[in-house]
């Protein structure tokens, strides 16, 4: 079965071609019967006779034909193939479609959402969707290009790990091996990416997979999102900054020709500045709400810490692993925690935090106090940080580094109402999961193999 796509065929006027697809719509015209035959690339009108009234919409066919010219009056300039039309000579009929719960060629938005994710695959099938997702491929396909071409390496961090925390809850996965213990998934590679660090890979990425379990929020996909992670030694702010502007301005430009970006180099707003000129710590700094133009700016000089009323603590703004500016370290000394800043960036599009970043704490007894601020005992720093103490002692290279949400940003680039139209298979805000409906039971058999056993209330 060799198949061409169907946006080829307007090259091939006067040859006879073999093509696979699906039925997206079907006109009788008396003895005439329309198709419009719908591949990954696009659709095609295809004219038959009486083998073709028993076509339902969606069905997978084969179908030969001529490939001919429309006349002229007949062109449709709204599709790629609308100079041509192809004349049917076969037809077989690969498998048969019931009709479908989900119209799959308009746009989707009003189609209740929990139906759309319930048959995802179908909803797959509309080209706003196909559009996003090629989109998206392409993104991350120019991004790691880019990442390489700058000398960063990929490279994979566990998934099954410890608890590491970047303000959300943990997703825990409980362990066989040793009942009663407990794997966290990620909350991002923070860790491990600061540990080839100290492996000495002075510039590292991901294209990263983040689980937070955090409360559902209509834009949101729950429980797990994609990040571009990157992590470098012997570095500045300044300089991960530029990194990621020469980025975004490269990749955008490829795969969004149509954006335009406001302001280059991207302003740098100080936190308090954000906070008093705009109100938010996420400005939109567009004059007028133009979809085709990315405003980005930094945010930058944040406070390290943040005061948590409810439980009385204060906690790290960031992550624990962001250092404080070297100039505020004498607040820290004297404990007036609040006027601490933190040497952290932000990254803001349009209105919405798209990345974050910081330069690290290498200093052991400064990781060390950070900890204890934050209200963790001696002992517990040991016991949930004492590897990475332990790894700071064997000569640790200062680093830093920032990760970009990719599914925020190309919802913001892409205009969309919420991440899960720019991902395949998101969870509902509800934390459902598309298609599989998890999360659901297991068998008492397996409960039983983990040591585990549900509190009946
Ligand atoms: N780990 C951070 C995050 O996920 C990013 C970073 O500081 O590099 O937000």
């Amino acid at each position: 079965m060799k198949k061409i796509f169907i946006e080829e065929t307007p090259r091939m006027v006067g040859q006879v071609v073999e093509l696979y697809g699906w039925v997206s719509s079907k006109r009788e015209h008396k003895k005439v019967v329309f198709i419009d035959l719908r591949d990954r690339s696009g659709i095609v009108q295809i004219v038959g006779g009486e083998e073709f009234k028993n076509l339902s919409t969606e069905d997978v066919v084969y179908i030969k034909g001529l490939v001919k010219e429309r006349p002229k009056n007949l062109v449709n300039p709204k599709i790629k193939t609308g100079s041509i039309e192809i004349e049917a000579q076969e037809i077989k009929i690969l498998s048969k479609a019931k009709p479908i719960p989900i119209p799959v060629d308009d746009d989707g938005y009003q189609i209740d959402e929990d139906i759309r994710l319930k048959y995802r695959y179908l909803d797959l099938r509309r080209e706003r969707l196909k559009t996003n997702l090629l989109l998206r491929y392409q993104f991350i396909k120019e991004i790691r290009h880019f990442m390489d071409e700058k000398g960063f390496l990929e490279i994979e961090t566990p998934i099954l790990t410890k608890a590491t925390p970047e303000g959300a809850r943990d997703f825990i996965v409980p362990s066989r091996l040793q009942k009663g213990k407990f794997y966290a998934l990620p909350q991002s590679p923070q860790q491990y990416k600061q540990l080839l660090m100290v492996a000495g890979f002075e510039k590292y990425f991901q294209i990263a997979r983040c689980f937070r379990d955090e409360d559902p929020r209509a834009d949101r996909a729950y429980g797990e999102f994609t990040q571009l992670d990157i992590e470098k030694s012997f570095t500045t702010q300044e300089e991960i900054q530029s990194l990621i502007e020469e980025l975004l301005v490269k990749v955008i430009k490829i795969v969004f020709p149509k954006k335009q970006i406001l302001k280059i180099p991207f302003p740098k707003i100080p936190y308090y500045e954000a906070i008093l000129k705009y109100k938010s710590d996420r400005p939109d700094i567009r004059e007028k709400k133009d979809e085709n133009i990315l405003a980005f700016c930094w945010v930058v000089d944040f406070p390290a810490f943040e005061w948590k009323e409810q439980e009385k603590r204060w906690d790290a703004t960031h992550h624990p692993f962001t250092a404080p500016k070297k100039e505020d370290l004498p607040f820290l000394e004297k404990g007036e925690y609040e006027k601490v800043r933190a040497d952290q960036y932000d990254l803001v599009l349009n209105g919405f935090e798209v990345g974050g970043g910081s330069i690290r704490i290498t200093d052991p007894n400064l990781q060390t106090k950070i900890f204890e601020i934050m209200g963790h005992t001696k002992k517990q720093v040991e016991e949930k940080f004492g590897h990475l103490l332990e790894a700071f002692s064997y000569g640790v290279p200062p680093h830093g580094g920032i990760a970009l949400g990719l599914d925020r940003l190309l919802q913001v680039i892409l205009n969309e109402k919420s991440v899960r139209e720019v991902i395949a298979f998101p969870a509902s805000s509800g934390g459902r999961t598309a298609v599989m409906d998890a999360p659901s039971s297991v068998d008492e058999e397996q409960l039983n193999e983990l040591g585990i056993e549900i509190k009946k209330s």
